[in-house]
């Protein structure tokens, strides 16, 4: 392993543990907990590491509030789109995420 993939390691570590504090701290804490989330995508844009897929769902994306199911966001499968929403009810800002995407590419090769 090189040097940036030391690096990359640290960082995608890093990004980890912000995650884990957010979660804990988001419904106490819901300012402190989008402070981590910030952090971390902070990290994975200056070390080019993604913050992984299943963590996009974790916040938002607008306001990088840590999600907490039925506090602060909503969160719908839309089953003639495939896909679900998730809507964060501190800036409204609404994501979707097809969940049917990776079958699709997989069909495509
Ligand atoms: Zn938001």
């Amino acid at each position: 392993m090189g040097k940036k993939d030391d690096e990359k390691a640290i960082a995608k570590e890093r990004i980890a543990i912000l995650f884990e504090l957010g979660k804990k701290c988001a419904k106490k804490e819901p300012k402190l907990a989008a402070r981590y989330v910030l952090l971390a995508k902070k990290i994975g844009m200056r070390y080019n590491v993604s913050l992984g897929r299943e963590s996009k769902k974790l916040f938002c994306r607008n306001c990088f509030a840590y999600f907490v199911p039925g506090a602060n966001c909503r969160v719908r499968t839309l089953s003639d789109k495939q896909s679900v929403s998730i809507k964060c009810l501190s800036c409204n800002f609404q994501a979707y995420f097809p969940y049917i995407k990776e079958k699709m590419k997989r069909k495509e090769n």
